[in-house]
């Protein structure tokens, strides 16, 4: 059984250039939700004036609906992000740090060593406060500055944040440089140092077509939990650098052809894209929506 984490609300919007109100968002998580996704990353809590798609993450989880078996996952970047998701009733929070220091000097003006010290202790903090927390490591698989990020390097990182206290990690390919067999080699030493029973993600954009190729890999590596959007939002051809997500519905008809159970209906999850489509005034880079199910 595949377990989808829907990141269509969080990173594929943060992504688009098209500003989309709370109650659009709010029907979205719903109508994922009719579909069968149980596991979604809602909002992110970052500086409103940096990314003012995520401006209203309290609001929209004030609106939300609420189910015992549907997860909410809040990003939280920094110390300010974490007591913010703590006033929330966000059930997960997904503490995010990348693994290249140029890249995470440009993101978040400081090298890895200090987001991981600060980090550690957001995550043993929200923890303690009865919050789950996943730890997302990015550019695990190259960064567009450093070139090759050493798998030591994101071993360590991993290592730290389980310290601290993550019950799930994923791999991140923020900006869609990996490939399938390195994919396999970096599933394979994570499992060799954490155990296959460590909860271990994928998070893959298609930025270079190899989005769904990477999810067969990881698949095949073992892993059972992928990121993935809804419609492949997130590839606002308008905003810089911005790349879209592997798309939900694309993927999920790729395991149902494998006959791999994924828990979601795909009828229901086109309709959703196409909807999404409507409101985002721009074709989306979903396939399964243009070609139909066969
Ligand atoms: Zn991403």
């Amino acid at each position: 059984m595949i377990e989808i984490c829907e990141v269509g609300p969080r990173d594929g919007l943060q992504n688009e250039c098209k500003l989309i109100p709370t109650d659009i968002k709010a029907e979205l998580i719903t109508r994922l939700i009719d579909a069968g996704i149980r596991n979604i990353e809602a909002v992110s809590f970052v500086n409103p004036r940096v990314v003012p798609q995520m401006a209203d993450a309290e609001e929209l989880l004030k609106v939300l609906p609420r189910y015992k078996n549907v997860r909410y996952g809040g990003l939280v970047l920094s110390r300010s992000g974490l007591e913010r998701a703590l006033k929330t009733d966000i059930d997960f929070l997904h503490v995010v740090t990348t693994t290249s220091d140029s890249f995470n000097q440009k993101n978040a003006k400081r090298t890895v060593d200090q987001a991981v010290e600060e980090l550690s202790k957001v995550i043993a903090e929200g923890t303690e406060t009865g919050k789950g927390v996943a730890g997302v490591l990015g550019t695990a698989f190259g960064c567009p500055f450093e070139g090759e990020v050493p798998l030591t390097r994101v071993l360590s990182v991993a290592e730290k944040f389980i310290a601290a206290g993550c019950t799930e990690i994923t791999l991140a390919d923020t900006t869609g440089m990996a490939n399938p067999i390195q994919v396999q080699t970096v599933v394979a030493a994570f499992y060799k140092q954490f155990g296959k029973e460590f909860s271990l993600g994928l998070h893959f954009h298609n930025t270079r077509g190899l989005g769904l190729a990477n999810t067969l890999a990881g698949y095949q590596a073992g892993v059972t939990r992928f990121d993935s959007s809804i419609a492949g939002l997130g590839g606002c051809p308008f905003a810089p650098k911005a790349v879209g997500n592997v798309c939900t519905e694309d993927m999920v008809n790729m395991f149902r052809g494998m006959g791999v159970e994924t828990g979601a209906n795909l009828n229901q999850l086109l309709e959703t894209a196409k909807w999404m489509e409507e409101n985002m005034d721009r074709p989306l880079d979903g396939m399964l929506m243009k070609a139909g199910i066969a």
